[in-house]
């Protein structure tokens, strides 16, 4: 009776992840999805410390081991930026993969409590299952590591590359399997340790090549890894649920890495072999910012207020700037005054604006943006031939035109917003340094460009104050 309840309350868990999933898909719904996440969870945590066979000691040290690490998650997730969060996330998914090794070493040493068999005389479908989650978890916590430490700036984000380094993990790619093979033959405690170190020195050497521009697609990919890794566990644990969440969890960071690799035009191969940041072209393009390309016209919030207050179609840019500054709500009391003037006013989103997918809109949503105005890349591209104002605020990249025109970039073939059709395109942006692909935008040297440097949320603030007066 109790281990049906039990798989009921699995069950129910899994449908609410499920849901959680769909919720987050679309910022009106996302609160909700993330409810349901959390509710199917608490029933989740609840069942398991429910299940028949679970000793009284076992379930004190999972409410202990809850309390600590649900304690320090709660601190953690009070206090992070939100331009912090991608390495946040790498963080949290280093964890999930060091769990998945000591699960999978518990296992091994202790297989009766598992119920996989006795030391020594493990079951040889659990010994794969074992040493596909020992495997993916290892090199998902080094990966994740150094994922961390790029983002985190404690180590370079310039992708570290070598002769025949390709090569050299193809051939520890295949080593690995190897001794997956060996292991699930001899069972035997050494090539368990052997594949631990390949699979942690193999992580390391697949991120290290990767450019701080394409790590959140790298942390992505690193969560689809980790929930491969939770699924592997489940097996071993004869767990149904971890396998549902775990395979949800690997399905959807898969997908999120495509849908990014699509907003970048670049293929996910392009990515993971790495080295993207290197191209020398585009280093020149940044060293020439200013150089021969003449002055740039550079405007005050007063200006800007003028022209925006005359304007009948404005058409906001939001960018990684943007979050930066938390000049969202500013920039909302901003098109408030905008649309009491008559003009219309409408957020372009593109699909990697900022630094995960969704930063903008979840933004935007923060201070309370009207969804109907917020649109994507492909609805609001052929409007800005119609827009008196393109207001471009802390977004470089998503602009830049030399994604259509450069092939030498190193963001050729990304989409962008075609700002430049607006008849006035403002930038707001400190100084004239490039975005995250480290590329110069010739878009600053327009003549229908006019500069507003400062920070984002001031030279907002003055704007706002501008149209008031
Ligand atoms: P960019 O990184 O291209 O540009 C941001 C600009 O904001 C900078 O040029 C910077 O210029 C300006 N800025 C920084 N701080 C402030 C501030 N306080 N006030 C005003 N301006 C500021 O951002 P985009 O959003 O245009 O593009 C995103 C980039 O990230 C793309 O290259 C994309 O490929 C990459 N990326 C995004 C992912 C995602 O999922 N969103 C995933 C992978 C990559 P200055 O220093 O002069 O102020």
């Amino acid at each position: 009776m109790a281990a049906t309840l039990s798989t009921l309350a699995y069950l129910v868990a899994a449908v609410l992840f499920i849901l959680a999933l769909r919720g987050l898909s679309h910022p009106e719904t996302s609160r909700r999805g993330n409810l349901f996440g959390m509710v199917g969870m608490a029933i989740a945590i609840l069942a398991t410390l429910l299940r028949p066979g679970m000793a009284t000691g076992g379930i004190g040290l999972i409410v202990l081991a809850l309390a600590i690490g649900g304690g320090i998650g709660a601190y953690i997730a009070t206090r992070i930026q939100m331009t912090a969060l991608p390495q946040l996330v790498a963080a949290f998914h280093s964890l999930v993969g060091m769990a998945a090794v000591f699960v999978a070493a518990a296992a091994f040493y202790a297989p009766e409590s598992f119920g996989i068999g006795h030391a020594g005389d493990i079951h040889g479908g659990s010994l794969v299952e074992m040493s596909l989650g020992l495997a993916i978890g290892a090199i998902t916590f080094s990966g994740s590591v150094i994922a961390f430490a790029k983002l985190q700036a404690l180590m370079s984000g310039a992708p570290i590359t070598f002769k025949g380094q390709h090569w050299l993990n193809l051939g520890l790619g295949i080593l690995l399997l190897v001794l997956v093979v060996a292991f699930v033959a001899s069972g035997s405690a050494a090539l368990f340790w052997a594949i631990a170190i390949l699979s942690f020195a193999l992580g390391f050497l697949l991120i290290i090549p990767i450019g701080g521009a394409d790590m959140p697609v790298v942390v992505s990919m690193l969560n689809s890894y980790s929930g491969w890794a939770a699924a592997g566990i489940g097996f071993t644990l004869g767990n149904l649920l971890l396998i549902v969440t775990g395979a949800l969890v690997g399905a959807s960071g898969a997908i999120l890495s495509y849908i990014m690799c699509k907003g970048m035009n670049r293929s996910i191969i392009n990515v993971l072999l790495g080295g993207f940041g290197t191209d020398t072209s585009a280093a020149g393009a940044v060293a020439g910012a200013g150089g021969d390309r003449g002055p740039v016209k550079a405007g005050s919030p007063e200006d800007a207020a003028y022209i925006m207050k005359n304007a009948a179609k404005i058409i906001v840019v939001p960018g990684y700037g943007m979050a930066v500054a938390q000049a969202q709500q500013v920039l909302r009391e901003m098109g408030d005054l905008l649309k009491k003037e008559g003009a219309q006013v409408e957020y372009a989103i593109h699909p990697v604006a900022g630094r995960m997918p969704g930063h903008m809109n979840v933004l935007l949503a923060e201070a309370n943006v009207p969804y109907d105005d917020v649109k994507e890349l492909e609805e609001i591209n052929p409007e800005f031939a119609e827009a008196d104002v393109a207001y471009v605020i802390g977004a470089n990249d998503v602009t830049n035109p030399a994604a259509k025109t450069d092939k030498a970039s190193p963001i050729y073939g990304m989409p962008i917003l075609d700002v430049e059709r607006a008849k006035t395109v403002f930038f707001v942006k400190r100084g004239m340094s490039s975005g995250y692909a480290g590329v110069d935008n010739e878009l600053f040297f327009r003549p229908n460009t006019m500069m507003l440097f400062g920070d984002a949320k001031k030279v907002t603030q003055e704007i706002v104050q501008a149209l008031q007066k």
